[in-house]
């Protein structure tokens, strides 16, 4: 601390220049970090009594051993750079098995030579057994298609990824470095389901591509509002290459990188505070809460409330959260809507399946569960009429499989393994602070029975028991649970739509040339809402930290 304090800049006031961020998650923690690196006194302000936000592991389950990815559990968009820059131990393993995604009933076409079902296993490490996995589901045909989609993907997102840690190119300028890649018109002009349906035929092929598109956005895939088209563009381009990677330990060690590497530059984290207030020259108010609640209501002094004055406030909480915190009346942005459900289990062994597959590599990658193009369409139909999807469209998979330093040594011995489940299209309109409760025990049983149809046994007993009646090893977290857990407005994972990662016109200010600006020169975005912030990447935070720079040396 003493030597980051030394090395700390001073402006024309004779003091080194201070900025609050606002919320401790990892984007936050980044920001934190490349500031005080440069000399700013920076102080986080995080409600929970940890940092980490939405990027955290847990221990959830009492007298088991085992450290899961609570919310976010695989990382694609955090650049190199910033594992570099801030000298974080952060590891992150490349899945060999992309995805492996069971055949639906409906579009079973008689018996599989082998008596068991056949599914589509995309294997990065053996272009043949692709090949002959789509040969197996009757899509032999659409091989080179998927290939073909995915090198365009692939080519739009080496120009692209670069980008995003660095001022926002203008939107001729990124489709220009995008040279041949035709990808951009597939996926900047028109409905994503016009490139998917021209690129493959088969059902189930398009529900493959169509997922990415569909990940916590609630939309059809062929939305004019192009919301989806962006989801699908995030979750193709992270790295260059658009792989999802496990990372090592968990979540929990990506936070805990970025908060170790602030601290460590000298910025100040306090937790266990929850921002009340911020005006637009930076004044920002906060109160010290116990779990969330005030001092008062657990029996304690109250008179704990705090304000300090900052040159610059950078925001790593929501766009609408931050509205209400200046007291914006008709806040710019509407409250976000999210749309999934995630459930996390701990098993004593991984199912048996049904189909003609290992369990490594069905559970080794994104295994897709009844989402064939035609089911996410009813799906989305089903839950815009108010209903839960039947069956749910899901995603599940397996860390412990690729990292099983999660698991303690008694757990890994026993064969046991953990099981991620993402549920699609459960819009948070379906949810109510009444209702929530019950929702919770019908969305954990239908994500149960959409994993039971495709697995040759229930799910359910192999669910391994906490210690002391602790219950089954399972967590389910509604839309209405995250926004309660983590202040995202309608459990949006991305704090509010995604938007294009360029500018229509050149831009005014370092913070808009950034994205990171909001109606006030004082306040930054600087977590998930920032312009290409979404996800785990700390990219919101890197890049509200450069607009920040560039500011103070302007001010200061
Ligand atoms: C269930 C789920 C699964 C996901 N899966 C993935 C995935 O696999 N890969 C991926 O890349 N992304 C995933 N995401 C998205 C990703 O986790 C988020 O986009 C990202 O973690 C957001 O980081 P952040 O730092 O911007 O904000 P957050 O993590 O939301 O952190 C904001 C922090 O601000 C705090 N805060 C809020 N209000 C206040 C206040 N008034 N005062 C003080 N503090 C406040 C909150 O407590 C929180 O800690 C997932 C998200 C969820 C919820």
């Amino acid at each position: 601390m003493a030597s980051a304090a030394s090395s700390r800049r001073t402006g024309s006031t004779g003091r080194p220049p201070r900025v609050a961020v606002i919320g401790g998650g990892h984007n936050g923690l980044t920001a934190a970090a490349y500031l005080a690196r440069a000399g700013v006194e920076v102080t986080v302000l995080e409600r929970l009594p940890h940092p980490g936000g939405a990027a955290v592991s847990t221990d959830g389950f009492a007298g088991l051993d085992a450290r899961l990815s609570r919310y976010s559990y695989l990382v694609s968009l955090m650049p190199k750079q910033i594992i570099d820059d801030l000298g974080l131990d952060v590891r992150l393993a490349r899945r060999r098995y992309s995805s492996y995604t069971p055949l639906p009933d409906a579009l079973l076409r008689g018996p599989a030579a082998s008596g068991r079902r056949p599914g589509l296993l995309i294997d990065a490490g053996d272009e043949a057994a692709t090949r002959a996995s789509f040969a197996a589901i009757g899509a032999a045909s659409d091989a080179d298609g998927f290939a073909s989609f995915s090198d365009r993907t692939t080519r739009l997102a080496a120009s692209l990824f670069p980008t995003l840690t660095r001022p926002l190119p203008t939107a001729a300028a990124a489709r220009e470095a995008a040279g041949g890649a035709s990808a951009w018109s597939e996926i900047v002009d028109a409905p994503i389901s016009d490139a998917i349906e021209r690129a493959v035929d088969h059902d189930l092929v398009r529900g493959v591509i169509a997922t990415d598109a569909l990940i916590g956005t609630f939309a059809a895939l062929d939305d004019p509002g192009l919301e989806q088209n962006r989801c699908l563009l995030y979750h193709v381009i992270g790295g260059g290459t658009g792989d999802w990677d496990v990372p090592i330990g968990g979540m929990g060690r990506v936070s805990g990188g970025l908060e170790a590497a602030a601290r460590a530059a000298g910025a100040s984290i306090i937790t266990g505070v929850t921002v009340t207030r911020v005006t637009p020259d930076g004044e920002v108010t906060w109160e010290e809460r116990i779990g969330g609640l005030p001092l008062e209501s657990a029996g304690l002094p109250t008179g704990t409330e705090l304000t300090a004055q900052f040159d610059l406030v950078l925001s790593a909480v929501a766009p609408h959260v931050l509205a209400r915190l200046l007291g914006d009346e008709a806040p710019a942005t509407e409250r976000p809507e999210g749309a999934q459900v995630k459930v996390n289990m701990l098993l004593r062994r991984l199912p048996r399946l049904r189909d003609d597959v290992s369990s490594e590599a069905a559970f080794g990658g994104t295994f897709h569960i009844n989402e064939a193009y035609s089911q996410l369409g009813a799906a989305h139909a089903s839950a815009s009429g108010g209903g839960i999807p039947a069956p749910l469209p899901c995603e599940i998979y397996c860390h412990s499989l690729t990292d099983p330093t999660i698991l303690g040594d008694e757990l890994r011995a026993s064969g046991a393994h953990t099981l991620t489940v993402f549920g699609l299209h459960v819009p948070d309109r379906l949810l109510t602070s009444e209702n929530n409760e019950r929702m919770r025990a019908e969305l954990e049983r239908a994500a149960l029975a959409s994993l039971d149809s495709v697995l040759a046994e229930p799910i359910e007993p192999l669910l391994l028991e906490g210690v002391g009646g602790a219950g089954r090893a399972i967590e389910t977290k509604t839309t209405r649970d995250i926004e309660e857990a983590l202040a995202m407005p309608g459990g949006n994972i991305f704090h509010g739509p995604l938007s294009w990662p360029w500018l229509e016109a050149e831009p005014e200010s370092p913070a808009a040339a950034w994205g990171v600006e909001t109606a006030h020169p004082r306040v930054l975005l600087a977590g998930s809402g920032a312009r290409r912030g979404g996800a785990v990447s700390g990219i919101g935070g890197h890049n509200a930290a450069h607009a920040a720079l560039e500011l103070l040396a302007e001010r200061l």
